[in-house]
């Protein structure tokens, strides 16, 4: 049976790139009835964020990648595990690497290295120096037994490094390089527990991908360079190693690796911004991957149906912001009404509470609006347009409009005719529209343009009778009456 990881560190916040990982890893094991589980690599103490894993248990959970072991949140916030392999924290198992590390040690494909901070530095400046790349020289693995025996009793801080057998080429298939071939002498000799008694990601990686039965290593390709490493371990360990694949990288306009810099990184930032998750997830899957017809939008459930690790692309992906608030667009266009109301809602709160607060009046700017905005915190703009004082009128057309013939004749219409209503709404505003074109035959663009004038001062925008609904009977009577 497949079992696939996604294996984040808790470093803040969850990257585009790593929902992409997610969401692939989630897919294959869709796709095949298999099992997708979440590890936290905690190992790197000093890069840990509180909260974190909660964030990242929280955004999957929003984008629908939900793993089927490990950390999971509760009703109140809190973080509890589940799954037959846990713990799921590597930080919570440290004693089952510490065993493996020491079974490694005894049979000689481990060492204990007792380098000072000082050495490895020096060793490392020399080495860069003379244009070598930086590695560990295997001078503790040359020590004698009684030697290292008496360093340990007493006390001396070790790591516990990887054996390398020297110039032997290492080769693996990858799923997406095909046979990737790296040379021992092209790696370090890897530490594999740290003086903390911490392991580094290299052993933990392989322990737990071993103990939790995962079939399949999708990650980022910056791991590719590190697997033969892996390798060599399930090896030394007798363990058959995993199938690998490695994800080329999401880069940013200009080519170089998407960054938190870029301001487009941040899953949760989308999030915030009002990008509804399916629309994110369907484009993120986009990255790397496409549907077998070619088809742009399309739901999770049919991504899973079609996945297939073969489709993967060789080149990294460029994260496109346009093609995203294109697919966000149409989501937000697609939504239900009223579930969509809900959302803009949000937006509106502390800002425009009495919209947000009148259902009616929310439900007509949501369907004003939501063929206008890409993400949802544009919403706001749109409020802002529509409850703002009418522009003054520049443009050619808006003067044009302006000073059409007609208006003083169409405006006391509008103001007679809706003066006899209660409220104004859509269907109000249809016949008022109706009555103004057949009784005083005024039409089209005399109708429209100085309507809209009047109102806004723009000759073009939203729907402009549920900008009428929007602002209310007194405030279009006010707004007309200036207007005149
Ligand atoms: N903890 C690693 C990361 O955050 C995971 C790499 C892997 O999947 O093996 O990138």
């Amino acid at each position: 049976m497949v079992r696939t990881r996604f294996a984040p560190s808790p470093t803040g916040y969850l990257h585009i790139g790593g929902l992409r990982t997610a969401i692939y890893n989630y897919l294959i094991a869709k796709k095949t009835g298999g099992d997708y589980i979440l590890r936290i690599e905690d190992t790197d103490q000093t890069r840990y964020v509180p909260g974190s894993v909660e964030n990242l248990v929280s955004v999957l959970g929003k984008c629908y990648i939900q793993h089927a072991e490990g950390p999971m949140l509760d009703e109140n916030g809190e973080i509890y595990e589940t799954g037959p392999y846990g713990p799921y924290y590597q930080s919570n198992r440290l004693e089952i690497y510490a065993k493996y590390a020491k079974q490694l040690i005894d049979e000689g494909k481990a060492y204990y290295c007792f380098c000072s901070q000082e050495r490895l530095a020096k060793l490392r400046e020399e080495q860069s120096a003379q244009g070598l790349t930086p590695k560990y020289d295997s001078k503790c693995s040359h020590l004698s037994k009684e030697e290292v025996e008496a360093k340990l009793a007493a006390g001396e801080s070790h790591v516990v490094r990887m054996k390398l057998p020297e110039n032997e080429d290492v080769t693996f298939e990858d799923g997406v390089r095909g046979t990737v071939t790296i040379n021992t002498k092209d790696i370090d000799e890897q530490v594999l527990m740290k003086a903390d008694g911490f392991p580094t990601y290299h052993f933990a990686v392989v322990v737990d991908d071993r103990h939790m039965k995962i079939t399949h290593v999708i990650r980022g390709e910056e791991w590719l360079v590190s697997t033969p490493k892996h390798i060599l371990l399930y090896r030394y360990f007798g363990w058959e190693a995993p199938s690998f694949v490695h994800l080329p990288t999401v880069l940013n306009k200009n080519k170089k690796k998407l960054s938190k810099r870029d301001g487009s990184a941040a899953v949760e930032d989308f999030l915030q911004k009002g990008y509804l998750p399916e629309a994110i997830v369907n484009y993120i899957t986009m990255l790397g991957w496409s549907m077998p017809d070619g088809k742009e939008i399309f739901s999770l459930e049919e991504a899973a149906a079609e996945f297939d690790l073969s489709r993967l692309s060789k080149a990294g992906a460029v994260f496109d912001i346009d093609k995203l608030n294109w697919i966000n667009s149409h989501y937000i266009k697609e939504m239900e009404a009223e579930k969509l109301a809900g959302l803009v809602k949000g937006y509106l709160v502390g800002k425009y509470d009495e919209l947000a607060n009148d259902e009616t009046k929310l439900l007509y700017f949501t369907n004003c609006i939501k063929d206008r905005v890409s993400f949802l915190e544009e919403v706001v703009r749109e409020a802002e347009e529509i409850f703002a004082e009418p522009k003054e009128v520049t443009s050619e057309e808006g003067l044009e409009a302006k000073a059409m013939e007609t208006n003083p004749q169409l405006y006391s219409a509008l103001v007679e005719l809706l003066e006899k209503e209660e409220a104004l709404t859509p269907e109000v505003m249809k016949a008022t529209f109706k009555t103004i074109q057949k009784e005083y035959k005024i039409k089209g663009k005399a109708l429209y343009m100085p309507t809209r004038i009047a109102l806004t001062g723009e000759v073009h925008g939203a729907d402009i009778q549920l900008i009428m609904c929007i602002l209310g009977k007194e405030e279009v009577l006010r707004r007309i009456k200036a207007a005149m």
